[in-house]
This record gives C-alpha cells, structure tokens and sequence, in this order.
C-alpha cells in the first residue's frame, strides 16, 4: 500500500519533522491537520507543511461521498477534482444518488468546470465526452442543483450541454 510523506519545519527552532499517512488520510484535509507540537521545541507554528496529495481514484471518491464532514480540500474542491484523470470517476460518482447532495453538486460543478477549462486543441477527446455526458444526463442539474456553479461557467457551459443560461 502506498503512503504518502507529509513534512513541516518549525519556525522556533527550525527542525523538520516528518511522518507518513496512508492514502486515505492524506486524500482528506480533516485527517491531515498535524496537531502536535514541534517535537524539538514544542512550538506551535510551521513554516512550511508540505504533502503530496493522492490521485483519486475509486477507494477515495466512496470515502468521500459517503461522509458529509470529509473534503479533498477546505474549498474549491470543483477545481481540484475538474482534471481530464479524473473524468471517469465523476461521471460514475455523480449519478450515484446514495452520495451526499452537496458532494453530486461539487462533482457537477467539476465537470462543468473541466468543460470550461478545456482547451479544444489539446483536450477534444475530453471535452467532447464530457459534454455529451452532461447532455445526456440534463436532469442532474434539476435534480442535484446548480447551486455550486458559478454564473460564469455556466454561461459558457449550458450552451454546450443544451441548457438555458439562467438570468442572475
Ligand atoms: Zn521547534
């Protein structure tokens, strides 16, 4: 099983610390505040904490979608999880109606999100998958809502994926 490093260096007195978190402690920020004090001096502050986050991937996206008080990350968790990787994951999960409603909105927001940053050149083969899904999946947006999208994704995004541009 892969583990992952986090690492931080006191602001006191300057010693690096480090410790290894298993993949789904380190996916989830609420499993990554690293509460004790510096082992060296028992200062409180640190200057730098660094740790590599995982690659979604199924174990993950259960995890997260089956508890409401976990996130990827304190906010904009769409940005995060808007990557072509991460495509398969979001259209499998977002559908899923036993997943908590505010985590289908965020995975809703991230494909339109990924819709909006991808570049026709480079990512056709994303773009267009991703558009056809939302187009044949139109009433999620009903049936989730729309409430984690921002106006200026979706005046560029409904278009594409057949829906209205609602007056703000
Ligand atoms: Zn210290």
């Amino acid at each position: 099983m892969s583990t992952f490093e986090q690492s931080r260096t006191c602001c006191d007195c300057e010693s690096q610390e480090t410790r290894k978190l298993e993949k789904l402690q380190a996916a989830f920020v609420q499993h990554t505040n690293w509460e004790q004090p510096c082992g060296g001096c028992g200062g409180n502050q640190f200057s730098t904490i660094s740790l590599p986050m995982p690659n979604l991937d199924q174990e993950i996206m259960e995890a997260w979608i089956d508890d409401e008080n976990l996130n990827l990350m304190d906010q904009d968790e769409d940005i995060i999880l808007a990557s072509k990787e991460n495509l398969e994951l979001l259209k499998a999960y977002v559908v899923r109606d036993d997943a908590f409603t505010e985590k289908r909105q965020m995975m809703l927001s991230a494909l339109c999100v990924l819709i909006y940053e991808s570049d026709e050149s480079e990512d056709a083969q994303t773009l267009e998958d991703a558009i056809k899904f939302l187009r044949n999946n139109r009433h999620l947006f009903e049936e989730i809502g729309d409430g984690a999208i921002f106006g200026y994704i979706k005046e560029v995004v409904y278009p594409q994926v057949g829906l209205d541009v609602p007056d703000e």
